[in-house]
């Protein structure tokens, strides 16, 4: 197969949904597959996709690079652990081309860090600027149970290789009621010593998990409010494509993020879409709606079959969605964020 030359004038109209927002940035979730359990993430047995149902890295690199050719700016590799799929650094080798073309922004990745320290360097020769490390804490013991086994040292490890690989990291947190929630502060400035962004998070209601997520909920609005007890958070226009807003908190210099998808829904202004592993691609990350593009490219569908498959399926991007936290409530969508690609 040739690789899509995203270049190629064959569709040039952005894509823009039925509510007019354009749609410039695509994550992709290129595995279910994780080697870290965390608790408001997975269950702790889980049952992964079967090899056939996984799109191969061709079908992967198809139909990210169709989304490249239609508009898209920005991709985000993501998972499950997107460091985990093996040739992972051949897929993002070749997705780097739209890089070189200029159609790409950015390509970037979302990982829990575990196996940073392997690929880093590799990642920044690809053209990889910067990736968002996820770690909800800086106690090992803590971490191990929160992810149930996985070892901190390695995160930090892969942090610092990313860093001394050039690339900049972003530190990712969700906001957990009894888990960090003492320990937020300490985190962040941990993050901002080092020169690092960091995000916060809201848990979502994303699939079975075996504990009651209204006792792990926390509002960062609630958190925000804590943090200003002692430090001075200035409101700043920085945004990174994504749907954090950020302030400098005076006192570390640093940069911090908030992701309130609960207690302040940000749809009205987003830009993204999903795809999952499976070819399935979500226009909103708590609904159910899906369009199966593995299906069309299985078929046989030419570059424009394609395009036109996507173009209807974000037509249909709904409006928003409504997420609740509320005791006993089954999950707003059954699908895991590992799935989704968070
Ligand atoms: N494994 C990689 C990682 O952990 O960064 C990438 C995938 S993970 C699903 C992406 C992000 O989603 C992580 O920052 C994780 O903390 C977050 N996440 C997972 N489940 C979530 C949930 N139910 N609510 C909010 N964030 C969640
Ligand atoms: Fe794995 Fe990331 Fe989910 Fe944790 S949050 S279980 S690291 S996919």
């Amino acid at each position: 197969m040739t690789p899509y030359d995203a270049t190629s004038p064959q569709e040039v109209r952005p894509l823009i949904d039925g509510f007019g927002r354009t749609v410039s940035y695509l994550r992709v979730s290129v595995t279910d597959r994780c080697d870290l359990r965390c608790v408001y993430c997975m269950a702790e047995h889980m049952t992964f996709l079967p090899k056939a149902e996984v799109l191969t890295l061709e079908e992967l690199d198809r139909i990210a690079s169709a989304f490249v050719g239609l508009g898209v700016r920005k991709l985000r590799l993501t998972g499950g652990e997107p460091l985990v799929r093996k040739g992972m650094m051949d897929l993002i080798k070749r997705l780097s081309r739209h890089l070189r073309s200029g159609a790409l922004d950015e390509l970037t990745l979302t990982t829990n860090g575990t196996r940073l320290a392997q690929f880093a360097g590799e990642l920044a020769r690809h053209g990889v600027r910067r990736v968002n490390v996820s770690m909800d804490t800086l106690d090992p013991a803590r971490f191990r149970r929160l992810t149930r086994g996985g070892d901190l040292a390695k995160v930090i490890g892969g942090i610092e290789a990313a860093q001394a690989a050039g690339l900049a990291v972003k530190i990712n947190a969700v906001a957990l009621k009894d888990d960090n929630a003492a320990e937020l502060p300490e985190l962040i400035a941990w993050a901002h010593r080092r020169s690092c962004d960091m995000t916060l998070i809201e848990a979502m209601p994303l699939g079975e998990i075996e504990v009651d997520r209204t006792d792990q909920f926390l509002s960062l609005k609630d958190v925000r409010a804590q943090l200003e007890s002692f430090w001075t958070l200035t409101d700043i226009a920085h945004r990174t494509g994504g749907p954090a807003r950020y302030v400098r908190v005076e006192e570390t210099g640093g940069r911090l993020g908030f992701i309130t998808p609960l207690s302040h829904n940000f749809c009205e202004s987003c830009n993204r879409v999903r795809l999952t592993c499976t070819g399935t691609l979500h226009t909103c990350l708590g609904r159910d709606d899906a369009s199966d593009l593995r299906a069309v490219i299985r078929a046989g569908a030419s570059d424009a079959d394609l395009a036109h498959a996507i173009r209807l399926a974000v037509d249909a991007k709904p409006q928003g969605h409504d997420f609740r936290i509320e005791r006993a409530a089954a999950p707003a969508v059954a699908r895991h964020m590992s799935t989704t690609g968070g």
